[in-house]
């Protein structure tokens, strides 16, 4: 239903409770978040219930400077903390949100399962991070790209990676995705709401788009032809 997501020179999490707060008049059933700490680890917390819930059960060392958070309106899967966003693969290196419905969902989880991936959620988005764990591309990028020629659907999404902390990957089809640019910070949010506190710099990604965001900036690709295809896309001013 609503993403967030931070990079920047700040601690991610409250900024990503603040993010999804402003996201709760969509209406939503779970939150949830994934931080990349400096040491290279990745965390996550996610909850059924409300924001505040998940803001009063966060660790206190949910340090780190790059995360993406969730609030879930679930289509696949009943209400429970399983079920929140982010999903993690097995090894718990890669952390997906996701906002809409992927078609083949059943299918993809049935090949996963026969390969021995154990899933650990009832939803659609979990597969996402099983099959970016398992493609053997060198970058991220090419990883989520591996994974989303694999399904059929709607998505917005954000990944990130404890192997590669320094980006996040959001990528585009049916369901929208800004990128919010600040001074040595980006942002990502599903709706400008999240992000006009923040910066009125924004991009919107076309559908079968993705993009590579880091602290300094952002690239964009299609990710809907054979290769990976650099677009041009400057950040433009709202008001
Ligand atoms: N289909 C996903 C799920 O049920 C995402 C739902 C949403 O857009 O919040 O978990």
């Amino acid at each position: 239903c609503g993403i967030v997501g931070y990079i920047g020179t700040q601690q991610a999490a409250p900024l990503l409770l603040e993010g999804l707060g402003r996201l709760e008049h969509r209406g939503y059933d779970s939150a949830g978040m994934a931080v990349l700490g400096t040491a290279g680890a990745l965390r996550v917390a996610k909850r059924s219930g409300r924001v505040r819930d998940l803001a009063e059960e966060l660790p206190a060392r949910f340090g780190g400077k790059v995360g993406i958070g969730h609030t879930r309106w679930a289509t696949h899967g009943p209400a429970t903390d399983h079920n929140a966003h982010p999903h993690t693969d097995v090894a718990g290196r890669v952390a997906v949100v996701h906002n809409g419905i992927l078609d083949n969902a059943s299918s993809l989880r049935a090949m996963l399962t026969d390969e021995g991936v154990e899933l650990s959620s009832d939803t659609d988005t979990e597969v996402i991070a099983h099959l970016v764990a398992r493609s053997g591309a060198d970058t991220l990028e090419g990883r989520v790209a591996d994974a989303l020629s694999a399904v059929e659907g709607t998505y917005g999404l954000a990944v990130v990676h404890a192997d590669f902390p320094d980006r996040i990957v959001v990528a585009r089809n049916g369901s929208p995705l800004i990128v919010g640019v600040g001074d040595k910070e980006m942002h990502v949010a599903s709706d400008l709401a999240a992000l006009v506190r923040y910066t009125t710099t924004v991009a919107y990604l076309d559908d079968g788009e993705m993009a590579t965001v880091t602290a300094q900036g952002f690239t964009t690709y299609r990710h809907d032809t054979a290769q990976l295809h650099r677009t041009h896309r400057d950040a433009s001013r709202v008001d």
